[in-house]
């Protein structure tokens, strides 16, 4: 069984129900996004598949193995990874040892040693155009370059699904254009995606599949032109 599958889905924290009832499958082959207003359950629904936080009830399984008690690492070695709304990196190392940190935890000793895992680093900076950076600094990197870094990362990982958390919040134009290119040479490459954004205009010419969220519940589920027309979501979006 391939993709993914979030089945009945619930998490609170101190009474606020931040995933109440979801469930959805991905598919592969989808660029799937998940959008919502501000504080809809977007990144919780993101840090519940990456292992996180435990749930409080409810399955998810990738590739048909149950995933929802594994911890982050494992599910990253089972082949999710994942960027974050705030970049994760190490501001005092180099673009490219943030590369190896990740590359390290995952590798296979016996077929990538150090050469093969800088290589491998090195191209996946090439193909995001920040090869530029290998040596920087991060803490030098700009916001977009940080994403961009971040992105490049969670290809070390060599995963089949990848989760971005507002992968365009506050990036130049022409970085966003880039990163639509990258996701999109990425998926015909058979890397599924799952990308949480609020930016509707952008994720209405990515997404393939779109699903709704607002308060904590999933609110609608189609194409991006059901979800368009769909009187919930635009009242979802007014409301708030
Ligand atoms: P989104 O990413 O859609 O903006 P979040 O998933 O970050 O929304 O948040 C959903 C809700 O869960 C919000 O009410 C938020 O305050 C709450 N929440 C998220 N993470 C935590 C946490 N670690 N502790 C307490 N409340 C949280
Ligand atoms: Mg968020």
């Amino acid at each position: 069984m391939s993709g993914l599958q979030i089945k009945n889905v619930r998490m609170h924290f101190s009474g606020v129900r931040a995933l109440d009832d979801i469930s959805f499958n991905v598919n592969e082959g989808e660029i799937f996004s998940l959008i919502g207003p501000n504080g809809s359950g977007k990144t919780t629904l993101l840090n519940a598949t990456s292992g996180i936080y435990p749930l409080n009830t409810g399955a998810i399984k990738f590739e048909g193995r149950s995933i929802e008690k594994s911890s982050p690492h494992e599910i990253a070695r089972a082949g999710i990874a994942r960027t974050f709304q705030i970049a994760r990196i190490f501001p005092r190392m180099t673009a490219l040892e943030n590369m190896l940190a990740p590359g390290f935890a995952v590798r296979d000793p016996n077929t990538e040693d150090r050469t093969t895992l800088i290589r491998r680093a090195k191209e996946h900076l090439e193909f995001l155009d920040i090869d530029g950076f290998a040596h920087e600094q991060a803490a030098d990197l700009s916001g977009g370059q940080r994403m961009l870094l971040q992105f490049a990362r969670a290809l070390m990982l060599k995963p089949r699904l990848m989760l971005l958390d507002e992968p365009f919040g506050g990036i130049h134009p022409l970085l966003v254009e880039r990163i639509l290119q990258r996701i999109n040479d990425l998926r015909s490459r058979g890397i599924d995606f799952i990308v949480v954004s609020h930016d509707l205009p952008t994720i209405m010419v990515l997404a393939t599949r779109i699903i709704v969220l607002a308060n904590g519940r999933l609110i609608a589920d189609g194409t991006p032109n059901e979800v368009r027309e769909d009187p919930g979501v635009i009242e979802a979006y007014l409301g708030v």
